[in-house]
């Protein structure tokens, strides 16, 4: 014997002992010879070990008896433990007596490792096998074989189920197969089953089933062939499993999808989905299209702001700063077409979660005619206020000609004729199905794999489908004995290439991490190949010929000795290619007939991973569309024309206070308060096919009714192909009550500028009389009576002065001209004052004027002036409004902080609804009858003063039952003040 490799030769003596030891011990054990010297084998094992082996040497020595390969284990110097194959003979000296044991170990630490992976692969493979069984009985997956040259179809108890026949109506002949499929798919399946056959084309495909009873199945096929030696197909194997579920789900999705994009395309809004982040536009539909008039493609090239003329961009972006706080529900904007023209739009926005990136979401609403409908109301708004103004300027003037009057009683005829001039203004289902039918993978371990394969990647999606493919690979890896299995797959545009899926068996290094991105052109040789969708075997990566001197050296780079990758043969360039490679060893176990069962798994794979990503586009395309439908703050409808029944609704009803359960399949026209204008809206919609910014009354839960503007029009649903209406609804209550403050504006204008004429000319044309008269007939009259007339003169230029001195104040107001200095004063004073000037009046009217005096001094902090001026204005109505042998009382009294004045009379009385109206300006709440002249601006000066000092001014009335007016000031006392002037009262 003599030692090889790592076999060392030894002897004992009749101790046990070593004696001699060979020196290549050291390899195996690590230990150098001498140190084993003197000691027993049983010294260099684990305890239990020594024991087991000794009783076994024990018995042996005792017969004298050779040692058959022993298995025993031994401790490595370093520790690690190291399996030994003992054998030894006994040993006699020359006397015959027995002298020990020679004998050889040999190191098979390493066979007996794999020994043991090759078990556990076996353990796993037949725990895969009946996890298979229950599996592909319960997923439904129908196994065939078909004997080509017997032309034999055998199938198994699926297979009649999948087809929906019994196993004794059928012939077992090819026919029987394609007699069983769809007409439409008949010839096309059997062309493909053909060409697997002749063409080496692995059959991977989808068709339908008609059974008996008339049900269509859809049908997943697949199916790898066998040839002989000599390259002639024998059978062919493969699986069938029903798909019907999937595919409608599938088909329901992408009907979804199509919907939601008809009724997106279908709204007359423009919508248009940007980027939050760089504001680029990301989405438009059609109509966004139409209203700028810039093509999809074009408008994905430009920003939201660029939709904007510039000049109104800062102020539309603080009204969608607004409407993002919820202060204001719609912005109103331009838009600038691409011919430089100005639209003018209405702008919902709201955010949307869009492919994952945040964007925003605007839906403008074209308002062009109600635009120019406001428009003109402003205009004429404007051209009533020019005249007020002309009527204030006129007024001025007449001021002016007043004094000049008081003068010399002159020029009044011009000055009239200058006032008379100016009077003319919007998982799937999932099922991890697992490997192997028993029988079949004993009998046929390609069957058993190819439909363990099919069942894997039979339905699963997303993440499912990922765990599944390497697990697919694993069993591809396992089977074949690699090291490691693969997929790389191409980017869409064909320049990179990715390692995406990777099975690594146990303790081999995975490599997918540093396989991204790789650059195609870096592997000429290599993509040449997959290009043509040929398999590439490569049984020894060294001798590679120079023309793979790149992949060479790549792949011996990586430590990779041998390798298999099959491309996919079905799809374009841009699927990819399984792999196989082994590194440790040269030789990878795969045999070259198994190149076919990989180009169908490969297929399989890349069939699947296809069929993922045009799902995965079809959900994406769906939660696009449901992203903006369930964003947009506008409500999103679907109504079938024929029955009127709201069929979708987006879930931004909830502004209106229902919820989308409590809307669906309800009558629209319900909602639409107004019946003429639901036949109006029914019939416009019919003779036009769309309408936009068509305003009409909604109501809402809470039963209020609300002006909204519908954009909306009429298109061919999908898939059912019936007509429906289609649109947004706005809730513009907001521009409305705008539009009608405007109107009640113009109305108000319109009144006073009546009343003021009115109230302008009465004094006018008594001056005139009395100082014409006074001219012409100065010296026939007696100087009684010239004083009587100068005197009426005199009352009627105080009355006109008055009245100028009131728009005037206004006007001052209204500017922000007023001016008001805080001065401390007993009011007792100027009440006083006012009532002496009013006293005169009161006397002329029968009506008792009472001034009741507080019994201690107030002071109080205000502008004094202003102060006299309140006073006037409500004593001054209370006479007015108080008939003939009334009472008008003014009292003073004072409380903690406040002091209050008080106007009582006995006169007509306010009605509760008027009590707020009064204040405001131009309001009158007298019923014409009564003749009482007045312009509605006294009260409201009075309210513009208090809110401009502080203050306040309050009414207690009833009709008929004389009115109360109460104003506060604020004690001079707590008013702390270093701008206070204490002034003395100007009368
Ligand atoms: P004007 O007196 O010129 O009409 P005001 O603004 O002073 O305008 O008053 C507004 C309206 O309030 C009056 O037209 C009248 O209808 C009502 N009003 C004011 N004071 C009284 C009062 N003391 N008694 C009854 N009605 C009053």
């Amino acid at each position: 014997m003599h030692e090889t490799l790592s076999d060392w030769l030894w002897q004992v003596d009749v101790q046990g002992n070593y004696i001699s030891v060979g020196s290549k011990v050291k390899e195996s054990l690590g230990y150098e010879s001498e140190e084993l010297l003197g000691k027993p084998p049983f010294a260099f094992m684990p305890p239990e070990e020594a024991v087991r082996v000794s009783g076994i040497f024990g018995s042996l020595v005792e017969s004298r008896q050779p040692i058959h390969a022993i298995e025993n284990i031994n401790i490595h110097k370093d520790g690690r433990l190291i399996t030994l194959l003992t054998t030894g003979v006994p040993i006699y000296d020359d006397n015959g007596a027995f002298a020990g044991y020679s004998g050889l170990d040999r190191d098979i630490t390493e066979e007996r490792m794999m020994a043991r992976d090759l078990e556990r692969l076996d353990n796993e493979n037949r725990e895969l096998s009946s996890r298979m069984k229950a599996a592909v009985d319960s997923a439904g997956i129908g196994i065939w074989e078909y004997d080509i040259a017997g032309s034999l179809l055998v199938w198994d108890d699926w297979m009649y189920r999948l087809y929906g026949i019994e196993p004794d109506r059928f012939s077992g002949a090819y026919e029987a197969w394609v007699n069983g499929l769809h007409p439409d798919d008949m010839e096309r399946a059997a062309r493909e089953a053909d060409e697997a056959m002749t063409g080496g084309k692995p059959f991977d495909t989808e068709f339908r089933v008609v059974h008996p009873s008339g049900d269509v199945h859809h049908i997943k096929a697949s199916a790898v062939v066998l040839y002989d030696e000599a390259g002639t197909p024998l059978k062919m194997i493969g699986t069938n499993y029903d798909i019907t579920k999937r595919r409608h789900l599938e088909d329901e999705l992408a009907a979804k999808a199509a919907q939601l994009h008809a009724l997106y395309e279908g709204i007359p809004d423009a919508i248009v989905v940007a980027d939050v982040e760089t504001k680029r536009i990301v989405h438009c539909n059609h109509a966004a299209e139409e209203m700028t008039g810039v093509g999809v493609a074009d408008l994905k090239l430009r920003t939201i702001h660029s939709l904007h003329p510039a000049d109104v961009l800062d102020e539309t972006l603080q009204g969608f700063e607004r409407q993002s706080r919820g202060v204001q529900r719609v912005v109103e904007s331009e838009v600038i077409t691409a011919a430089g023209s100005r639209i003018p739009v209405s702008i919902t926005a709201s955010g949307v979660l869009f492919g994952d990136r945040p964007c925003l979401m605007g839906v403008f609403r074209d308002i062009t005619e109600s635009k120019e409908a406001e428009q003109a109301i402003r205009l004429a708004n404007q051209q009533l206020q020019a005249s007020e103004q002309q009527l204030m300027a006129a007024n001025q003037q007449l001021q002016a000609s007043e004094q000049q009057l008081m003068a010399a009683n002159q020029q009044l005829q011009a000055s009239e004729q200058q006032l008379m001039a100016a009077n003319q203004q919007l998982q799937a289902s999932e099922q991890q199905l697992m490997a192997t039918n028993q029988q079949l993978m004993a009998k046929h371990g390609v069957q058993g794999l190819l439909a363990n394969i099919s069942a894997y990647l039979m339905t699963p999606v997303g993440e499912v489908l990922d765990e599944s493919i390497e697990h697919v690979l694993g069993l591809v890896g396992s089977f074949t004995k690699a090291d490691r299995c693969y997929i790389f797959q191409f980017t869409d545009d064909g320049m990179m290439v990715s390692n995406t899926y990777e099975w690594c068996a146990a303790g081999v290094a995975a490599k997918k991490h540093g396989l991204q991105q790789l650059a195609v052109d870096e592997f000429p040789w290599w993509m040449e190949r997959i290009k043509r969708h040929e398999p590439i075997f490569i049984p020894n990566v060294s001798a590679l010929p120079v023309e793979a001197k790149l992949e060479k050296e790549y792949l011996e780079h990586q430590d990779i000795r041998s390798l298999v990758a099959v491309p996919v043969s079905t799809a374009g360039f841009s699927g990819g290619f399984l792999g196989l490679d082994r590194v440790n060893s040269s030789v990878l176990n795969i045999h070259e007939d198994h190149i076919p069962l990989l180009q169908l798994a490969s297929d399989i794979i890349f069939g699947s991973l296809n069929r993922e990503k045009s799902a995965q586009q079809i959900r994406e395309r769906e939660a696009k569309y449901r992203a903006i439908f369930e964003s947009i703050q506008d409500v999103y409808a679907e109504v079938n024309l024929a029955t009127g029944t709201i069929e979708e609704i987006s879930p931004s009803i909830s502004s209106f206070g229902y919820t989308r359960d409590e809307i669906l399949h309800r009558q629209s026209l319900d909602y639409y308060v107004n019946p003429e204008e639901r036949d109006c809206l029914i019939s416009a919609l019919v003779d036009r096919g769309s309408l936009r910014d068509f305003e009409a009354h909604f109501l809402t839960k809470s039963g209020e009714s609300i002006t909204v503007s519908l954009a909306i029009s009429l298109i061919k649903g999908v898939p059912d192909g019936l007509m429906k209406i289609v649109g947004t609804m706005r809730d513009i209550s907001e521009r409305k009550k705008h539009e009608c403050q405007i109107q009640e504006n113009i109305r108000l204008k319109n009144d006073f500028i009546s009343s003021v004429s009115h109230e302008l000319r009465t004094p006018l044309f008594s001056i005139l009389g009395f100082s014409s008269t006074l001219l012409k007939e100065s010296g026939s009259l007696d100087p009684a009576t010239r004083l009587e007339f100068t005197s009426i003169i005199h009352d009627e230029s105080v009355r006109l002065s008055s009245l100028i001195e009131d728009i005037l104040t206004i006007s001052r107001i209204d500017s922000g001209k007023a001016k008001y200095s805080r001065q401390i004063f007993d009011p007792v004073k100027p009440v006083s004052a006012v009532v002496a000037i009013l006293r005169r009046q009161a006397e002329e009217k029968g009506i008792e004027l009472v001034e009741e005096k507080p019994d201690r001094e107030h002071r109080v902090v205000f502008d004094q002036d202003s102060f006299k001026q309140v006073m006037m204005n409500l004593l001054g109505n209370a006479l007015k409004f108080t008939p003939k042998g009334g009472r008008v009382k003014v009292s003073i009294s004072g409380a903690e902080e406040m002091v209050s004045i008080t106007v009582d009379d006995t006169g007509i009385g306010i009605a509760a609804s008027d009590h707020e109206k009064i204040f405001d300006r131009f309001y009158r709440s007298v019923p014409s009858a009564l003749q009482i002249e007045g312009t509605g601006l006294g009260l409201a000066i009075v309210k513009d003063i208090f809110e401009m000092q502080g203050g306040s001014i309050g009414v207690q009335s009833e009709l008929d039952r004389g009115s109360q007016f109460t104003v506060l000031l604020k004690r001079a006392e707590d008013a702390a003040d270093e701008d206070v002037v204490q002034s003395p009262v100007t009368e």
